[in-house]
């Protein structure tokens, strides 16, 4: 399997070589040079199979040859071991074709973990059989610092620092980082915000010069392809589960980056019966904008109770524009330089098709609230706020009622405890029992000033 750029003018790459890179050269972002379609059939032939044989099957033509066939079952194996449900990603019904999608059972409580366990162990393994060291770095405003660093944290080949602003993520994601202590892992608290973080990042991964001889960074945001792939299954698992591929049916995905529901996206691509994917957002609703006026610009960001979901720009988006303006690398590269300073407005033919598959809702604070206690008196369960957006943006855009609505439910409600009391459901949630000590665990993180300089002479210092 090959990759290609987004923007048509760089390298093309294989598994292993896209699984280190971040961006391309030119700045765009790797896709596979083609996607494997897989026939009714034999999707059918999967039912059944436990979370990481199904996994197996959907990544292997994404790797290639890169990794044998028992290395990456093995890999695939121990990747998922860890989650708190047997059924890895269980579904929950809360209506008659309403479902939930628990991607939280992970480590880390949300998502990410999904990916970021899948890509701490293939960067350790690639990095041992190379006898080669890297550096992750990267910026966080909660999840997926804490999911990166549980990839990582026992990765031998592998130093992981993470920024995060200081005093404004939750207790409960700063701890998720901030006690684990091995000696690869480095929390950095800026004096800033979150975008002040990924700005030290992004000016870091341009000049790498401060890095110790023979060492490079590595990205874990999801623009590393790899994320996407390893997202690519749970649909398959979740269509499975419930009568695909001889039955069609919908999700609607809490979105930021667009890379969740790019996978979904991709997922239908290769023969997955979707019908519909609702990309729910909260206030900060970019990506509703695009599909309703059909213009993609950037505006304010608003704080929200949804703050996973908290972006003014979707950087994943330009995989999909890739493909709705034909795999032509020349006009997504002009249209990007022209997004860089104004807003742009796609043509019919790319909007009429993204509209086929694709609904979108914006669904504020107050809404988000009324979803979590609404659903909390009626059946028992509680949503966490990303969840609840999901759920009513699915609700809202549903185009066939007949068919099952599988809403991803991509954190667990206890860590985000403000929307839980804001949604006066009169309980707290709960932290499940792997993480029952982590109020009492100890701590270490290095608060550093809004400098790259300092924070890159303090790189150099640990490594
Ligand atoms: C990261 C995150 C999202 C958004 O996912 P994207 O892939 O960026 O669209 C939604 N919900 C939660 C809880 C997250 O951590």
């Amino acid at each position: 399997m090959k990759y290609i750029s987004t923007r048509g003018n760089a390298p093309e790459l294989n598994f292993e070589q896209v699984l280190l890179t971040g961006l391309a050269t030119d700045g765009g972002l790797y896709v596979p040079a083609s996607l494997p379609e897989f026939s009714a059939d034999q999707i059918s032939g999967w039912a059944g199979l436990a979370y990481h044989e199904l996994a197996f099957e959907i990544v292997s033509p994404f790797v290639g040859d890169c990794i044998p066939e028992d290395d990456l079952r093995a890999i695939l194996a121990e990747t998922y071991k860890d989650f708190a449900h047997p059924a890895i990603a269980p579904l929950i019904q809360l209506d008659r074709n309403e479902w939930i999608l628990e991607l939280f059972q992970g480590p880390t409580l949300a998502f990410k973990d999904f990916a970021l366990q899948l890509l701490g162990r293939l960067l350790d393994y690639f990095l041992k059989k190379r006898n080669q060291r890297v550096v992750i770095m990267g910026a966080t405003s909660g999840d997926t610092g804490s999911a990166a660093i549980e990839g990582c944290r026992r990765c031998d080949n592998i130093d992981i620092f993470i920024l995060h602003p200081n005093n404004r993520v939750s207790e409960v994601q700063r701890r998720q980082m901030t006690t684990v202590l091995e000696d690869n892992v480095y929390n950095i608290a800026i004096e800033g915000n979150f975008d002040d973080c990924q700005d030290i990042v992004k000016a870091s991964f341009r000049d790498q010069s401060f890095l110790p001889e023979g060492m490079q960074l590595v990205a874990v945001n999801s623009i590393n392809w790899a994320r996407i792939m390893a997202q690519i299954v749970y649909y398959f698992y979740a269509g499975l589960s419930l009568g695909s591929p001889a039955k069609e049916m919908a999700f609607s995905v809490p979105t930021g980056n667009f890379g969740d529901i790019f996978a979904g996206y991709l997922a239908k691509k290769m023969g997955l019966p979707i019908s519909q994917l609702v990309i729910a957002t909260n206030k900060n609703n970019v990506l509703h904008r695009v599909m309703t006026d059909s213009v993609y610009s950037r505006t304010a960001l608003h704080q929200t109770l949804s703050p996973s979901m908290d972006i003014s720009v979707s950087s994943n988006f330009e995989r999909l524009l890739f493909d709705l303006y034909n795999r032509d690398g020349d006009c997504i590269r002009n249209m990007m330089e022209v997004f860089n300073s104004e807003a742009i407005e796609l043509n019919d033919d790319a909007m009429a098709s993204a509209r086929e598959l694709f609904s979108s809702a914006s669904i504020d604070d107050t809404a988000t609230c009324d979803i979590i206690s609404k659903t909390f008196n009626d059946i028992g369960y509680m949503l966490d706020p990303h969840s609840a957006t999901g759920v009513g943006a699915g609700r809202l855009c549903n185009r066939n009622p007949e068919q099952p609505m599988v809403v991803l439910a991509t954190a667990h409600p206890a860590k985000f405890p403000d929307a839980i009391e804001q949604s006066n459901i009169g309980v707290q949630a709960t932290i499940p029992p792997h993480l029952g000590d982590l109020f009492e665990r100890e701590e270490r993180f290095t608060v550093l000033p809004c400098d790259r300089a300092v924070v890159n002479t303090f790189m150099f210092d640990q490594l």
